[in-house]
């Protein structure tokens, strides 16, 4: 897909592909060696578009993919090479099984009935299917549990019908250093070891810090290859991919007692220079950001003044004296680390990327 022009008055995300590739390698490098880098770009790649990071990472030779939804397994597919694997987290619900076939896309098996179906599709068919099994160490969210991961193993044939590809499971606090990461591991380790033939993948972004021990024969980072630091309170090892910029609309000098937007939750305490700008939380700059989140430009913080509305934000220009309409302020990108949006916005960075809207142009650079 072609990225359309961007308008003066809109705002832009800028997506460095090139980044997003170096971020891959750089995970790749850390990795015990034999270990492999999988790409998970479920959500439309959190929000920076899988139709163009899938490929640009295959390129750089990620050979697995992972993604959320069948749906969005079946639309990079095709923009793949054919030894590539895309694997959909959810799993097969009923019914599902030939269009994973016809798509040529790989379930991620969640439960007893779901590895039965798979199975007996595959031996109706008379193939080996491919896909994968999760177990689940301590998520409660997907996975077969650690009773039911037991009964499968000790049923002869349960498997024949597929050619699964490995064993996997998540972590939950990968990027605290707690104790329940050793144990997640330790659990995993002794499920894995039911399935010896089975490679095995455990390691998110978070995890692939962890050390050694939690890469196994499949890490499966997301978030820093987007730039998110898998590190939270330390320096980010990766580099920023996205940047979010939005045009200066309008520019008004105020003074006491005029207030600023939705609520007059503002009011002006001295003469106070207000920027309007082009971003909303239509946009998925999110309303929680009223009053706490700031935009950059040329070197100058301007804070966010009143509430951000559907399609405006307001900004505190005073310091700023040579802004003018039509500037663009940097919202997110080098000055403005998306994990310090999501400080400020009360949330984590992924949730600031997925919620990116689609009103905006969207640039891709540098594959
Ligand atoms: C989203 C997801 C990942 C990627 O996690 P990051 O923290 O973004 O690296 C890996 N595995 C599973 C099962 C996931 O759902």
């Amino acid at each position: 897909m072609v990225d359309a022009a961007a308008r003066p008055s809109q705002a832009v995300l800028d997506i460095d592909l090139g980044a997003i590739v170096a971020n891959w390698r750089s995970l790749k490098t850390r990795l015990a060696p034999g270990a492999e880098c999988a790409g998970v770009v479920k959500a439309d790649a959190y929000g920076l578009g899988a139709d163009r990071v899938a490929p640009a990472l295959a390129a750089a030779g990620c050979r697995r993919f992972f993604v959320a939804h069948l749906g969005e397994a079946l639309e990079i597919r095709p923009l793949l090479p054919a030894g590539a694997e895309v694997y959909v987290l959810g799993g097969v619900l009923p019914g599902e099984e030939p269009e994973f076939r016809a798509g040529g896309v790989l379930p991620v098996l969640n439960d007893p009935g779901q590895v039965e179906r798979w199975a007996g599709y595959g031996r109706r068919l008379g193939v080996a299917l491919g896909g994968a099994l999760h177990v689940d160490t301590g998520m409660s969210r997907l996975g077969l549990m650690p009773a039911e991961a037991r009964s499968l193993a000790a049923s002869p044939g349960a498997l024949e019908g597929t050619r699964l590809g490995f064993v996997m499971s998540h972590l939950a606090r990968s990027e605290e250093a707690v104790a329940m990461n050793a144990e997640q591991l330790a659990a995993f380790e002794s499920l894995r070891a039911l399935w010896p033939k089975l490679g095995a993948s455990f390691a998110n972004s978070s995890g692939i810090f962890l050390g050694p021990a939690y890469h196994l024969n499949l890490a499966r980072p997301g978030a820093a290859l987007y730039g998110i630091n898998p590190l939270p309170g330390t320096p980010n090892p990766q580099r920023p991919v996205a940047t979010l910029s939005a045009p200066v609309l309008q520019l008004r000098d105020i003074a006491p007692p005029q207030t600023v937007g939705y609520g007059a939750s503002y009011a002006a305490t001295a003469p106070t220079r207000v920027a309007t700008i082009a971003i909303g939380y239509a946009d998925g700059w999110l309303r929680s950001l009223s009053g706490r989140g700031q935009a950059w430009f040329q070197g100058r913080t301007l804070p966010f003044i009143g509430r951000v509305s559907m399609d405006l934000v307001t900004l505190d220009a005073t310091a700023v004296p040579d802004l003018k309409a039509g500037d663009r302020v940097e919202l997110m990108g080098v000055h403005r680390p998306v994990d310090d949006v999501a400080d400020e916005a009360g949330t984590n960075g992924y949730e600031i990327l997925t919620r990116l809207g689609s009103r905006f142009a969207r640039r891709h650079h540098g594959a």
